[in-house]
């Protein structure tokens, strides 16, 4: 069952992007040049949640062009890159753009997203993320990390903004 009160309070969106956003795989090529996939799927549901007026915001620890590249594409608010201090990169985005823990939703997959999964009033880790991640989240996503997860999660927020049921199948 999801708690349709903690979406309710939901203002901003914080994703980690490799095995939320993406599936977690890098492809190298014999020069070291990385490839990801993104989901349009996903693409799609931050527009809407954009639309919505959610702040939408992506924290990775890794840097990759790419990602620049495809969530700048989609008008993201921020894209934090290449922070471990994830907690501390949050509340630099709190900062920036006005909103507190109670009203912030966190998608992660494995351990260095846990101080931002605890701190958020929603969290969610998705289908396949490491164990601590999934035990520790509110929600985990039927849809896997680069497989549509992060729309399943905007689905969720959405639906309960506008009053609809979101425990529905
Ligand atoms: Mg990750």
């Amino acid at each position: 069952m999801v708690d349709t009160a903690r979406l309710r309070h939901v203002r901003a969106l914080v994703l980690d992007v490799d095995g939320v956003l993406t599936d977690g795989r890098l492809y190298y090529s014999p020069t070291g040049e990385i490839f990801q996939s993104f989901h349009v799927h996903d693409g799609q549901g931050i527009k809407m949640a954009q639309a919505a007026g959610l702040i939408v915001a992506a924290l990775s620890a890794r840097r990759s062009a790419a990602v620049e590249h495809r969530l700048g594409e989609l008008g993201l608010a921020a894209i934090v890159q290449g922070r471990h201090d994830k907690s501390r990169a949050l509340d630099e985005l709190e900062a920036r753009f006005g909103f507190a823990d109670k009203e912030l939703a966190a998608v992660g997959d494995d351990l260095g997203d846990l101080p931002v999964l605890a701190r958020a009033c929603f969290s969610a880790a998705v289908a396949d993320a490491h164990p601590s991640c999934r035990a520790q989240a509110h929600y985990v996503t039927r849809c896997a990390g680069g497989r549509g997860a992060v729309r399943e999660v905007i689905d969720l927020l959405l639906a309960a903004r506008e009053g609809r049921d979101t425990n529905a199948p």
